[in-house]
């Protein structure tokens, strides 16, 4: 199979350094933003927009918890996290649903863990590197992986704890691959940023150059529940999907380099690995709309279609799938236009997901994204971001990192007739308001047409069926006050100053 696709741009990922870096500094993504979509989009092309901080802000997740949960579900990859405890409790959130997908795919992940150094008071005045080689040696001797992954805390950050030596130095000694995750907390508020870390390990410790092309496609998604279904659609295409990186081996993650292509289900989880291979291996990485709805999955099959030199092939099956759905999408649509949605989710699923609601014919009246990046890793704006961006409607628009008590200001500002999330503890704040609510937690909910249609009747469920939500709401009392419910969601969020640098500037220099 011959792929000839030139890179036309630059790329930007940080492959040649040890670490990826935060996004806020490496793409300029921001965690603060209120206005429109509209101006979103100009500020982005005039260099912006800048951050805005918040004067209050609740907790929002970690970029550490991010990165090694990720990691913790490669099957035979051993995770110790070089922090205190209390940062290990990403351990607990992971560990049954690794066991039961592992398990449902009659997978062996005994030869994974995750284990931590436990770091103490001592520890951060006198530096605990010799612990961290013990436990590292003490958790291979242990469990036998194939790979260990050394993630970083605030802690290890910032005493400045040598985690490339130490791995460096363990790896040696066990003969497998030892990979350090610059993943600590405290260096990027977008939680994303450790997505990339993790890739930069996967990218810089395991992934080997190629030995020959195999017709396998790498996928990269979250769990890969519709893995029945892109397996048949991509035998039609003469490839394989291999669905990265939960429940893959680390000899399957070693050779990505050999894949004929990469595609991804989420341009915020896929940017770094994605241009990353391209970068260092040529393999293309297909930049498209995600398949969700009709013009998302058009777009992302002939775009794999032309890589693969299989344009026909993939326009066939988007024919077959549009005869046997698109007459019962068009029988619902009656019955769900008009509805008026607030969105908030991360911004790669989130911008997919507006335009799916406008296929259906649901009007747009808020979307917050959990972060917002102005460029992926290879220096274009997000396609899905740009389709919104050119079209006809402008709506409301505001990035926040999972910021829940300023998304209830939101809701009870707009009385959206149904709240859209990825989140079940975003989802249950517009319930408690009497807001219905969908939260779309399998990534492959609205998967091509046959997901449209499912998903469809999954809007017209919630928003007829509503006895739960009122019920809900009419018992809870909501912890906030009059005086807070009245004030707008960008009360706390602090002025843009023209030429004021960011914490992360300021951290990085950059
Ligand atoms: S790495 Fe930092 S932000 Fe993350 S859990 Fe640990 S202390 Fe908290």
């Amino acid at each position: 199979m011959s792929i000839d696709v030139p890179i036309e741009r630059p790329i930007r990922t940080t492959l040649a350094g040890s670490e990826s870096g935060a996004r806020e500094a490496r793409l300029g993504s921001v965690t603060g933003y209120c206005g429109s979509l509209r101006d979103l989009s100009a500020a982005s092309g005039c260099g912006g927009p800048k951050d805005r901080d918040r004067c209050y802000t609740q907790a929002s997740l970690c970029n550490s918890a991010c990165a090694l949960s990720l990691t913790s579900y490669i099957v035979d990859a051993a995770i110790v996290h070089h922090g205190p405890a209390g940062c290990a409790v990403t351990a607990m959130g992971v560990a049954n649903s690794k066991d039961q997908l592992a398990g449902a795919l009659g997978l062996d992940n005994s030869r994974s863990g995750y284990v931590c150094t436990d770091m103490g008071e001592s520890d951060t005045v006198f530096g605990a590197v010799d612990t961290l080689r013990d436990v590292a040696l003490e958790t291979y001797r242990r469990y036998r992986p194939s790979a260990v992954f050394i993630g970083a805390s605030c802690v290890s950050g910032v005493i400045g704890e040598d985690l490339d030596g130490v791995a460096r130095d363990v790896a040696e000694e066990i003969g497998v691959p030892v990979a350090p995750i610059h993943c600590e907390g405290f260096k990027s508020k977008i939680w994303a940023s450790g997505f990339d870390a993790a890739f930069h390990a996967i990218l810089s410790h395991v992934v080997r150059p190629p030995e020959r092309t195999r017709p396998v496609v790498n996928v990269i998604n979250f769990f890969g529940s519709a893995r029945e279904e892109l397996t048949g659609i991509f035998a039609e295409l003469g490839v394989e999907p291999l669905f990265v990186i939960s429940n893959t081996s680390v000899e399957q993650l070693s050779r990505l380099s050999e894949s004929v292509a990469t595609v991804s289900t989420c341009g915020t989880l896929g940017s770094y690995l994605g241009s990353g291979l391209e970068e260092r291996y040529g393999v293309p990485y297909v930049r498209s709309l995600q398949p969700y709805g009709i013009a998302g999955f058009t777009d992302w099959l002939l775009g794999l279609g032309r890589v693969l030199g299989k344009e026909t092939e993939a326009q066939t099956i988007l024919d077959r799938d549009r005869a046997a759905c698109l007459p019962r999408i068009e029988e619902v649509i009656p019955k769900l236009r008009g509805l008026r949605a607030v969105v908030g989710m991360g911004p790669g699923y989130g911008f997919n997901t507006v335009r799916v609601l406008r296929e259906l014919g649901i009007e747009i009246v808020h979307q917050a994204a959990w972060h917002y990046d102005r460029q992926y890793d290879d220096g274009r704006s997000p396609a899905s971001f740009d389709v919104l961006a050119d079209g006809a409607a402008d709506y409301s628009f505001s990035v926040s990192d999972l910021q829940n008590q300023e998304i209830v200001n939101i809701l009870r500002r707009t009385r959206p007739d149904i709240y859209f999330s990825r989140h079940p503890g975003s989802t249950v704040w517009a319930m408690k308001l009497g807001i219905p609510a969908l939260c779309i937690v399998d990534e492959y909910h609205v998967l091509g047409y046959r997901g449209l249609l499912t998903f469809a009747y999954s809007v017209l469920d919630v928003v007829t069926n509503r006895s739960f939500t009122e019920n809900l709401s009419r018992r809870v009392k909501l912890p906030y006050t009059d005086w807070w419910l009245d004030q707008n969601h960008d009360h706390f969020l602090a002025p843009e100053t023209p030429g004021a640098t960011t914490d992360e500037e300021e951290l990085t220099g950059v």
